[in-house]
């Protein structure tokens, strides 16, 4: 089966391009009970995007602070049942943030339409009626949550996304200005994000001549951002890093993430490290299955002084590392891609086990 991808159906590119979100949003303002949900990233209140978001009178303007939790299914149900209580059904959802904001805004557009929690729709194509319309404006970029089909949400139960054709964006704006501000660090784990994505989606069995399209022109920018002769947090880079993502993106959607992403939502899930930082924890060991990847990344490391911490498998008794081997290896699709057909073979909970005790 060959993937059937559907696409963002609207894409603005470039520096100032937030302007025009207003007038984006204005034809739409006629649908259900006539207002827009704006969630924006806690890190703009007060500052100048703060009075640049387009939101009229009767529209409902959210800040929300990531850094408490990752989007979790419990916040979306609360936002979701205080929003249709306060004004009903909004003529559309805008999320203005990362990956965490942007899959706030992706769930809520769902959920507004789907009844019950959203813990029912954590899966894929669970979803039973499409959401309502929804825009994605990255401030922070690399993990090509903009043109995911997933929402992430942590549940009581598991960290598993709602994943369905309607959880893509109808728009996306991509306004290079609004990374200006993201901290250093978090440039950097963010853009491995992408690097690692491409370097997954490009050494595996699903690979193919589109996906590796896309992989090759990410790559190519991520170079340029992180290596070439005017590397670093610049302008000129930004604009290349807001493509970069969604290229890398694109990528692993057409063909799938691998060894580095598969031990990732192991940690994730049992330590609760942030998606991006635990992909540069784990892909700075890998180097037996990504001996030329490992090797960039690790330049990429040294020339912006990154500090990977080692020695933290130390702290970890047999059972958490069990735990992060089972989370690792109920990941089929990517030990298929990265492996292939016979991949129960070489890939065990002892192979998991002994990978997880590098770090
Ligand atoms: P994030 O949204 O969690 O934000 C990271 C930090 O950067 C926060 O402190 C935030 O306030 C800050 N920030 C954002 N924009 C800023 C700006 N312009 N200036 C200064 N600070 C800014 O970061 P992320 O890494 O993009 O997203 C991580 C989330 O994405 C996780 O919840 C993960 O589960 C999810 N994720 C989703 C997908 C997907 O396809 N849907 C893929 C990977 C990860
Ligand atoms: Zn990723």
């Amino acid at each position: 089966m060959h993937k059937n991808f559907k696409g963002i159906e609207k894409t603005v590119y470039g520096r100032g391009s937030f302007s025009q979100l207003g007038d984006i949003l204005a034809p739409k303002r006629t649908e259900n009970n006539q207002y827009f949900v704006f969630i924006v990233d806690q890190y703009f209140k007060g500052k100048d995007l703060e009075n640049r978001v387009p939101a009229e009178a009767k529209d409902l303007v959210y800040f929300i602070d990531v850094d408490v939790h990752e989007p979790t299914t419990e916040q979306i149900d609360t936002l979701r049942d205080e929003i249709l209580a306060k004004q009903g059904l909004p003529s559309g959802v805008v999320g203005i943030g990362g990956g965490s904001v942007m899959d706030i805004a992706k769930a809520l557009s769902l959920m507004l339409t789907n009844e019950g929690s959203s813990t029912l729709y954590q899966g894929l194509n669970l979803v039973k009626v499409p959401g309502v319309y929804h825009v994605g404006v990255p401030t922070i970029s690399g993990t090509g949550a903009e043109v995911s089909m997933t929402a992430v949400l942590t549940g009581p139960v598991k960290k598993l996304g709602l994943k369905c054709e309607w959880t893509v964006f109808n728009q996306v704006v991509l306004d290079p200005e609004l990374i200006a501000t993201v901290p250093t660090d978090w440039w950097f784990y963010t853009g491995m994000d992408t690097y690692i994505h491409c370097i997954e989606s490009e050494n595996g069995h699903f690979n193919n001549a589109y996906s590796h399209a896309y992989a090759e022109q990410a790559m190519k920018l991520c170079r340029d951002i992180y290596l070439g002769e005017n590397a670093g947090q610049t302008p000129e880079n930004d604009d290349k890093l807001m493509v970069a993502s969604l290229m890398g993106g694109l990528s692993l959607t057409y063909s799938e993430v691998g060894v580095c992403h598969a031990l990732s939502y192991g940690l994730s899930k049992i330590l609760g490290t942030r998606h991006c930082y635990a992909n540069c924890l784990i892909m700075n060991h890998l180097e037996d299955y990504y001996p030329e990847g490992v090797a960039e990344f690790k330049q990429m490391v040294k020339r912006f002084n990154v500090t990977l911490p080692q020695g933290l498998a130390k702290e970890w008794d047999d059972e958490t590392i069990t735990k992060m081997a089972h989370v690792s290896y109920n990941l089929p699709h990517m030990w298929l891609h990265a492996i292939g057909e016979n991949w129960q073979e070489v890939i065990t909970i002892d192979v998991l086990k002994d990978l997880f005790k590098r770090l």
